[in-house]
């Protein structure tokens, strides 16, 4: 199965559009794997996880054709994972895209953004609600959402994918995952888990952090949840951490924790 990560950053990117700060003048001047867009990542080509506004850049940068999505799963409302204005850029007069629907899948207020842009979705998407602990099939896989401790507006939700075999929490945003979240995930396997490692170094509640994401890692080994070869990567960074690639890369290696990258394709 491929995972491929198509951005990296949290909400403001690395670097920050308005910012001075030590990082992101560094990243600019450096480039390469410091430069991080917003977070999505794509599987096999067909399952995509949010729709963030670098999602034109993505297309452009990475060569992909986006009419190869039939599902597309969203994690919250926030603008950094649903820009819902661009799936409009599918109906006709802005795309000569193919017949198929895909699927869209979210909490309440996710659904109701897209439904706002786009009606009832007409003939190109098919909007669906989805709640905690209610496993779900899409046209591509079967997932289960799973409350996160994220946003307290809304359901803000992570998600066990499973497909062909294989399975995949894509974990943020999330903090610290709630205690009904951990009791429904401690008897699976993982063949991969994503998580999010906005905050670096600093304190943080509602997003993870260095130490956070280094617990949930040792909770799933402790808990016996990863599958032989089973990884766990970061990703989802802010500048505020002021960690370039190789710092982060000096952080988790020791800790076994693949740093993610715009770009990057596992192989699972
Ligand atoms: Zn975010
Ligand atoms: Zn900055
Ligand atoms: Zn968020």
């Amino acid at each position: 199965m491929k995972v491929h990560f198509l951005g990296t950053a949290a909400f403001e990117g690395i670097p920050s559009m308005f910012c001075r700060c030590d990082l992101c003048q560094k990243a600019k001047q450096l480039g390469g794997k410091n430069i991080r867009t917003r977070t999505s990542v794509m599987i096999d080509d067909e399952l995509k996880v949010d729709f963030p506004p670098d999602t034109y850049l993505h297309m452009l940068r990475d060569q992909l054709d986006l009419e190869t999505i039939r599902d597309l799963v969203l994690t919250h409302s926030h603008s950094d994972h649903l820009y819902a204005e661009d799936l409009l850029a599918r109906y006709p007069g802005y795309a000569r895209s193919s017949e198929h629907k895909i699927g869209v899948y979210g909490n309440d207020l996710s659904i109701l953004k897209c439904r706002e842009v786009l009606g009832t979705g007409k003939d190109k998407f098919d909007l669906r609600r989805v709640v905690p602990f209610r496993r779900t099939e899409l046209q591509t896989a079967s997932i289960v959402p799973l409350p996160a401790y994220h946003d307290q507006k809304e359901t803000c939700l992570i998600y066990y994918i499973e497909k062909n075999g294989k399975a995949i929490l894509y974990g943020h945003d999330s903090g610290w995952f709630p205690d009904e979240t951990w009791e429904w995930l401690r008897d699976k396997k993982l063949d991969l888990a994503i998580l999010e490692c906005t905050s670096g170094w600093l304190d943080a509640s509602t997003h993870m952090n260095i130490e956070s994401t280094v617990r949930t890692k040792e909770r799933f080994v402790e808990w016996n949840m990863l599958q032989l070869g089973g990884q766990v990567v970061v990703t989802h960074f802010s500048h505020n951490a002021h960690l370039l690639h190789e710092d982060l890369l000096a952080i988790f290696g020791p800790h076994e924790i693949t740093v993610a990258y715009d770009g990057m394709v596992l192989q699972i």
